[in-house]
Order: structure tokens, then sequence, then C-alpha cells
């Protein structure tokens, strides 16, 4: 048996793995931070052996509410990615499995791994209405990649769309995929009519070092990227100092800032009502926006999420605060479950990557019938 995580996107420490039915692990918190939840390895050479396999560190990761009633998503295949029983007792994370190939791999949710990502923006840029740039550099090297879309006519609306601030959130770039090919789809009315009047940026990734590297929530540095927007620097958080600096060259009247919540089994939208300065346009169109999205994708609901705060007492660091602020538009957090949605469960598959592709499409839907009230 051999059990590793050294590929793109992978996290596991191997405590001991003499013998399957009983293989003991531990997760690697992010570099240089305390933050540990995302996982990710392959065990090969098991093909019809009981696997027991126990995670030690999990009752002190940094969200263990994710953990209860939370089912592993195992993959032979790398492309389907099905959910296994498991059990969390408070400290480990456990589950069983007899493979039926010699290798399967293992992850907190779906993958979406960096050469998945160079696919995306390759696939995009065949359109007409795509060009892409690359803002600048993380501190690994890698691009910051944008896509804008809408061509070169003038006086649109500029339209926000970003994903991925927290790398283990991968649900985020998988809604990416669903909003792309929405708006990309030459034969949807819909889409067309929308990029008529916006002019559509787009970060598929935000945090490319912290995808690689296997991290839950931080970059190379350590820096946890949705709170660095009052004051991004190019030592700690170049990623948002970039992105940050193109919004203001832009304008903006429109954002979209993509995660996951670990603990929720529900997806839902957290809004800007802390700002110091909120408009009553801006609230009206926040409820709006929810509201349609309600009526759009019964994946969506507005029972559950963050409690509203108080205007002028958010948290100014993070994007939807910053952005909402400076920009007086609006900006919008939407976080996408990591379990389920318990409103309309799937017991094989869980929140799935194609799910959240059928999600990214509904905001899409959405933000073209709002787009002339922003
Ligand atoms: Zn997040």
């Amino acid at each position: 048996m051999i059990i590793t995580s050294a590929f793109d996107s992978g996290n596991i420490i191997v405590k001991s793995a003499h013998n399957t039915n009983d293989i003991h692990l531990d997760i690697r918190r992010d570099h240089n931070s305390e933050f540990f939840q995302w996982f990710h390895f392959r065990v090969s050479g098991v093909i019809g052996d009981l696997c027991n396999i126990t995670i030690d560190n999990a009752g002190k990761a940094a969200y263990v509410e994710g953990f209860e009633n939370y089912e592993v998503c195992a993959s032979y295949n790398r492309e389907s990615w099905f959910r296994i029983p498991t059990k969390y007792n408070g400290e480990t994370l456990s589950w069983s499995v007899i493979p039926n190939q010699d290798s399967v791999y293992f992850a907190y949710f779906a993958p979406y791994s960096m050469e998945r990502h160079a696919d995306l923006i390759a696939d995009v840029s065949a359109s007409p209405l795509v060009r892409t740039h690359v803002l600048g550099h993380t501190l690994d090297g890698q691009d910051i990649d944008m896509i804008e879309i809408g061509g070169t006519s003038k006086d649109k609306k500029p339209v926000w769309l970003i994903a991925r601030q927290h790398p283990g959130e991968t649900m985020a770039q998988w809604w990416m995929e669903g909003a792309l090919d929405w708006l990309l789809d030459s034969d949807n009315p819909n889409a067309k009519a929308l990029i008529s009047k916006a002019q559509i940026y787009v970060v598929p990734n935000m945090n490319p070092d912290g995808s690689k590297r296997g991290h839950l929530r931080t970059n190379a540095a350590g820096a946890n990227l949705n709170r660095e927007w009052a004051n991004p620097t190019l030592e700690n958080s170049p990623e948002v100092y970039h992105v940050l600096a193109k919004m203001r060259e832009t304008g903006m009247v429109f954002n979209l800032d993509v995660h996951g919540d670990e603990a929720l089994p529900y997806n839902f939208i957290a809004g800007f009502e802390g700002i110091p300065n909120p408009t009553q346009k801006m609230l009206t169109n926040l409820e709006t926006f929810k509201a349609k999205l309600c009526d759009q994708s019964p994946d969506f609901q507005r029972k559950y999420g963050y409690p509203i705060e108080a205007k002028g007492k958010g948290n100014m660091t993070v994007a939807t605060n910053a952005i909402a602020e400076e920009f007086q538009c609006l900006a919008m957090t939407l976080e996408m479950p990591f379990k389920d949605n318990a409103d309309m469960p799937d017991q094989t598959y869980g929140w799935s990557p194609e799910r959240c592709r059928h999600l990214g499409a509904a905001c899409m839907h959405v933000l073209g019938q709002m787009i002339d009230n922003l």
C-alpha cells in the first residue's frame, strides 16, 4: 500500500499505514498558518482490501462543525466524486472502504487542479468575446489570470466575478465553469443581452498558490486573502493587490465573490449590510438578487446564512464589504456547502461540481435580469 499527496492540490501526512485496516493520517497545516481542513490524497495497491482510514487531527481543524454530518469525497477516475459514509467523533474523522480498483483518491471536496484551471483559461480564450489577461504574479510565481468578456464596445457596465480566495473552496471554481459556460453560449439569448450591456471581468481563481499547495484558506505567505482588502501588499497578498488595482481601473457596478462554507448545508448569500454607507438602492438590489435567485434555482434559499451585521460594524478587510463601500455597488459573497443542500439532498454525490455549475448559470441568469438596475 502506498499513500501519497505529492501532486497538485494534494494534502496529507501519513502517520502509520502498515496495515490497510488501520491507516492513520493527519491533515497538514496551510504554510505559515494555523488553518487546516483541506485534504486530498491517493491510496494505491489496495484492490479488494478493507481500508479503515482515520484522520487523527480532524478535531483540531479550522471549522470542526464542517465534519459533523459530513461524508468524504472519493473517486477512482478523478472525474466522478462520490460520497462515502464517514464518522466524526469530535476528535477523529474515519471511514472504511473496500476499493474495487488498485488506486482510489479521497478529498474534502471534488478537487479543482491548477492544470484544470489552465484548461479553463485556454478553453474560454477560443471565444471571440473573450480576452484573457495576466494581472500579475503570485509569490510562487504563478500567473493571476483574468478573463474579460464583452468585446471592445465602450460605455458598458463593469461587472466582476471572483472565486476561490480560499483555495480549499473548490466548489467556487466549479461554479465558475457553469457561469462561464452560460455567458459564452452563443445560442443563449439572455447571455447575449447581458453581454451587450455589461463588460464582465472574471478571476476564476484568486489563489493559485494555495490551490496548488493544497491549502484550505491561505496563500503562499499564509495570508487569508479575504482579510486583505483594506490594505493588500505585494509582499503578503499580491493576488488582492493586483485584482483591486484592476477593479479601480475598470470601475464596478456588481461584484460576486464565490466561496464555500464548511458547516452550513445550504447555499446562501452574505451581503454588505455592515458597511458604513450602504445606499437604499444597494440594499434593495441585494434583496432583489436573492429573491430572484430563489425563483431561478431551488438549490438556493434565504432562510439559513450568516447573521446580518449592523451598519458600520462590518469587517472592512473582507472583499464584499471593502468593494461595496468603495464602489457603492451591489457586492455579495455566495457560499456553497461542502456537505450537501439539506433542502434537496443527493445521497450519492452530495453537493457536487455539476450542481455548482447549475448554480453558476442561475446566478448569471439573475444578473441578466438585473443589469438595467445596477
Ligand atoms: Zn471562503
